[in-house]
């Protein structure tokens, strides 16, 4: 459950198996951040032999709280189902390239609000969308919304997050 500055891991799932355990056992909803890098990328850049272990996924990862950041109002998404608190929750890995594997590099795992109760249905892999979000969603899809652009207010407006990448849209429809 512990995560500590210098931790190494010999692969991705390694890792997502750990933050998948802290979620079950506490409620804790990590998401990847955007300026992530994969391994994909930073090989096709390798000129040498060296090429990091595929395993990796990620030369360079940020895991965040989803009630991470200050809530900016886009358009017609409705700030009132915003989970975003500013919570400094986050966990930072970097590829080592001397032994291949991930290493974390800084991690803060204070979070500054209580983890809610399963039951109480906050996180959307707890519940279904309500009528509001519903309604939302639909109205997206009636103005023929790219399913790329839907997911991406789905996940900043309702916080269903990276976890849920392929969050299937004809679960509203
Ligand atoms: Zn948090």
């Amino acid at each position: 459950m512990e995560i500590q500055v210098g931790q190494f891991f010999d692969s991705f799932k390694d890792f997502k198996d750990l933050i998948n355990q802290r979620e079950s056992e506490i409620n804790e909803k990590l998401v990847i951040g955007k300026s992530s890098h994969s391994v994909q990328q930073a090989n096709s850049r390798l000129k040498g032999k060296f090429r990091y272990k595929d395993d990796l996924v990620y030369t360079n990862v940020t895991f965040r709280c989803v009630h991470e950041g200050n809530f900016i109002s886009s358009g017609n998404a409705k700030q009132s189902t915003s989970l975003r608190n500013g919570c400094p929750v986050l966990v930072k890995l970097r590829a080592d390239k001397v032994v291949n594997k991930l290493q974390v590099a800084s991690v803060n795992l204070q979070h500054n609000h209580a983890m809610p109760d399963k039951k109480d249905g906050v996180y959307v892999s707890d519940r279904k969308l309500n009528t509001a979000e519903e309604n939302d969603v639909t109205r997206l899809i009636d103005l023929g919304a790219p399913v790329r652009k839907i997911q991406a207010h789905i996940s900043s407006s309702y916080a269903l997050a990276a976890c849920i990448p392929e969050y299937d849209l004809r679960q509203v429809t």
